[in-house]
């Protein structure tokens, strides 16, 4: 596969914690751990087996910011469409294996860039982990041992009586070791929860207990609203401990809502380049304008943008003059008008029906302004008040 430019920096802009130290694994071009920028995952829905329409979705994912993605192997229809979905992929792309050992070999002899493997429920696994490395090792494929609390090996289960966040780490680790006993180490691991805070102290003690890169996820986080503050606050946990080096949000929705999801959390924790940002105010009994209708349609107006703006959008004068000064551009709105405000300064008062228009011109402006000083993603500078 080509390598292609994802657009990523190597160094975080405001990294909110130092970042636990890891081995590094690459993921085709893709590197993981290491100090590496976290990379946002996904995976398809469709069947692997239709080839047309997963290389179409891997290519709206990819569009839509996805660094690396996933794909089901259940079949040997599957396994076999492998090869070509590896090979048309922009992305790297990762075959995910359960149950049938034959297919983790079919992956690796198809280009794939990597292989998650669920060490819970492979038949006879681990009588072929020497063979599985040796394969792996030969093509330089790494191994994601992605452990899920909803098939948990029976073992841990009667030990621990449940999917406690020691019975998770104890199978991935297990699992590690037995890969480590060839000279194995090209791993990730998950170790994944359906609850936010078993999933926080499971990845919390794995964290101490190895140096293998960690791929978060919040299993079965359930509809994009529930998926997305569970996904938050648990990412952001560990995060902002330094913990994890590539993340999936998990939503029932289309994959490319769980990759705006994950780039956004990113970007909120300083891990990820910022492009538009919108600051705007909840609206109180103060507000002087619809700043829910104001804040729409200066975002749909500025939808795309590619360069770091932050515009601040605020409903009175109570905060609005100091976020708008704050922000690149903004406006403070009351009595039937707008104050804008680009870098600090207030440029001109408008009446409110040209609020979003102006806004937009003066952002237009500013983006190309910052477009030929060759200003990329990085602090965002929009703000409306
Ligand atoms: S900026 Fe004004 S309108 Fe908006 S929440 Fe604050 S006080 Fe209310």
């Amino acid at each position: 596969m080509t390598a292609i430019e994802l657009g990523v920096p190597e160094v975080p802009l405001r990294p909110i914690a130092e970042r636990r130290a890891s081995r590094r694994i690459q993921v085709g071009p893709v590197a993981v751990g290491g100090g590496a920028p976290v990379s946002v995952q996904s995976m398809t829905t469709t069947r692997t087996s239709d080839v047309g329409a997963t290389l179409q979705q891997i290519a709206e994912l990819t569009a839509s910011g996805c660094q690396i993605v996933r794909v089901a192997c259940p079949t040997q229809d599957d396994a076999d469409a492998l090869a070509t979905i590896a090979r048309k992929s922009q992305i790297p792309v990762i075959a995910d294996i359960h149950f049938q050992p034959k297919y983790v070999f079919a992956a690796i002899e198809a280009g794939c860039a990597a292989v998650r493997v669920n060490p819970g429920n492979i038949k006879q696994f681990d009588d072929r982990v020497k063979e599985i490395a040796q394969a792996a090792q030969d093509h330089g494929t790494p191994i994601r041992i992605g452990v899920n609390a909803g098939s948990l090996d029976r073992r841990l289960l009667q030990k621990y009586g449940k999917a406690t966040p020691e019975a998770l780490v104890e199978s991935a680790l297990w699992e590690a070791s037995l890969f480590e006993e060839h000279g194995f180490r090209d791993i990730k691991i998950s170790v994944k929860h359906n609850d936010p805070v078993v999933m926080i102290e499971a990845y919390r003690q794995l964290a101490e207990q190895c140096d293998y890169p960690l791929h978060l996820g919040v299993t079965e986080a359930g509809p994009a609203f529930q998926g997305t503050i569970k996904s938050a606050v648990a990412f952001g946990a560990l995060l902002s401990r330094g913990i994890g080096d590539t993340i999936r949000v998990s939503l029932s929705a289309p994959p490319a809502e769980e990759v705006k999801v994950g780039i956004q959390i990113l970007q909120s924790l300083g891990l990820k380049e910022r492009r538009l940002e919108i600051v705007s105010c909840p609206s109180c009994g103060r507000a002087q304008v619809d700043v829910y209708k104001l804040a729409e349609e200066v975002t749909a107006g500025l939808d795309g943008m590619e360069v770091p703006l932050r515009v601040a959008v605020m409903g009175c004068v109570v905060n609005g003059p100091g976020e708008a000064r704050e922000a690149d551009l903004g406006v403070a709105s009351g009595n039937g008008k707008g104050q804008i405000f680009v870098k600090g300064q207030v440029i001109k008062t408008v009446p409110e029906s040209k609020i979003v228009e102006t806004l937009i011109e003066e952002a237009m402006k500013i983006a190309e302004q910052m477009e030929q000083d060759g200003v990329g993603p990085g602090e965002p500078a929009v703000t409306v008040s």
